[in-house]
């Protein structure tokens, strides 16, 4: 393993710029910085700076080995899953026509829908809205709230479906069976699109979205990947991924010359070349290809189960040395549904002498902050993530929490 500075050690590129350090008990939260990068594709984005490449031939070499990880024909490179979600929306909604390229985030004319069941909504819709679509919920929250017996049928998404649809949108997570959509949107010829951000590992995510149907999947790079944060991939079919690679690459280019890979996209099909497209904000510079290239052999390379024991390990040295300090700590995760063991500290206050958000506010007004999960604070309990923590971080984030509690001895 990589030596990575301890909590107390100065002189990091972050002390030198006077910005706070973290201790980064939440995993792979965007707010806290992500995910630890893997050293390989470190190294390939230092080295990937001090030359030059096309951008369009490191995406096409990006395409080949999001292929060759996903089994979908071929793949795409963006600044992240949400970006990858309003890349996705686009290419849907435009196909091969520049001037629809060229026309979004207006709509006027075009397929502007997009199906997705209730149940899947979440604060990334708004990826898709930015591609210029409307969102047309079906289903109910019925199960969710205790009351019905399911959240769609069949002949929901069918009616859902018309002229103006653009796409579906699955976000797998809960109960919802996902074949009976992908079923009802192939028969009515609508591409299925879905956001499988967090969903790796395990690795076998990479492949089962595309084997069950889904015409592009979308995944971040900058989680379970551990590739740069701003970066994303999009996996699914050959005609879709070039109508992204049309609204996404930069198009500063002559019709005469302009001649990019025809793996990606074929230069031919256009009447002239398209206008920078609505994807030309989320460039991708040859640093990240580089590095989110190598970080995804790397990930295709691990191995499911030494990851889980590494993370399962490391839950239970912090779970371990809080419970030797009075507190009471259990382990969600670790399990199908959720890969990751991570420790819930439950603090009360009688014992502690501070509440749970007073610890956690406390934690991470010290320097370095020191971060946690804090989403079942009502409940007052405090969460650990052990992915992004070193051993040393993660003793040290123990240290901290029972340093911040008065009602604990020593
Ligand atoms: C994390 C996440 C995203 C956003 O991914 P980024 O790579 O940070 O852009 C989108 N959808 C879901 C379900 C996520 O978990």
């Amino acid at each position: 393993m990589t030596d990575y500075p301890a909590p107390t050690d100065a002189g990091t590129v972050y002390d030198e710029l006077d910005v706070p350090r973290v201790v980064n008990g939440t995993g792979t939260r965007t707010r806290v910085g992500g995910t630890r990068i893997r050293p390989a594709a470190v190294a390939a984005m230092e080295r990937a700076a001090g030359s030059f490449a096309m951008i369009e031939d490191l995406q096409a070499r990006a395409s080949r080995a999001i292929a060759d990880a996903t089994g979908a024909p071929a793949g795409y490179v963006v600044t992240g899953a949400a970006a990858g979600l309003t890349m996705a929306t686009a290419a849907c909604m435009a196909g091969g026509d520049p001037a629809a390229m060229d026309q979004l985030p207006a709509a006027e004319g075009l397929p502007d829908e997009v199906v997705m069941p209730l149940v899947h909504s979440n604060a990334y819709d708004r990826a898709l809205r930015a591609a210029g679509a409307q969102i047309v919920p079906v289903g109910t929250n019925d199960r969710h709230l205790g009351a019905g017996a399911s959240s769609l049928e069949p002949w929901e998404i069918r009616a859902a479906i018309g002229e103006r649809t653009a796409a579906v949108v699955l976000v797998p997570r809960g109960d919802l069976p996902l074949e009976p959509v992908i079923e009802v949107a192939r028969s009515e010829d609508i591409p299925v699109v879905i956001d499988a951000a967090g969903l790796l590992p395990p690795r076998r995510n990479l492949s089962r979205f595309v084997d069950l149907g889904a015409d592009l999947v979308v995944f971040s790079g900058g989680k379970g990947i551990r590739g740069p944060q701003s970066t994303g991939m999009i996996a699914g079919r050959h005609d879709l991924i070039a109508s992204i690679a049309a609204q996404h690459l930069d198009m500063d280019a002559m019709a005469s010359t302009w001649d990019p890979p025809t793996t990606l996209l074929d230069s031919g099909a256009f009447d002239g070349v398209p206008r920078h497209g609505i994807g030309r904000g989320f460039k991708v510079g040859k640093e990240e290809l580089a590095g989110f290239i190598r970080a995804l052999e790397g990930f295709v390379d691990g191995d499911d189960n030494a990851d889980y024991a590494d993370w399962d390990a490391r839950a239970r040295r912090i779970g371990e040395r809080l419970t030797d300090d009075g507190f009471a700590v259990d382990y969600p995760g670790g399990d199908r549904d959720a890969v990751v063991t991570t420790v819930a500290v439950t603090v009360d206050p009688d014992r502690t002498g501070v509440t749970a958000r007073k610890l956690v506010s406390t934690l991470v007004q010290e320097d370095p902050r020191v971060v946690v999960g804090d989403r079942d604070i009502a409940a007052g309990r405090v969460a650990v993530d052990p992915r992004s923590l070193t051993d040393v971080e993660a003793d040290y984030l123990v240290d901290r929490v029972r340093a911040n509690c008065p009602g604990i001895d020593g």
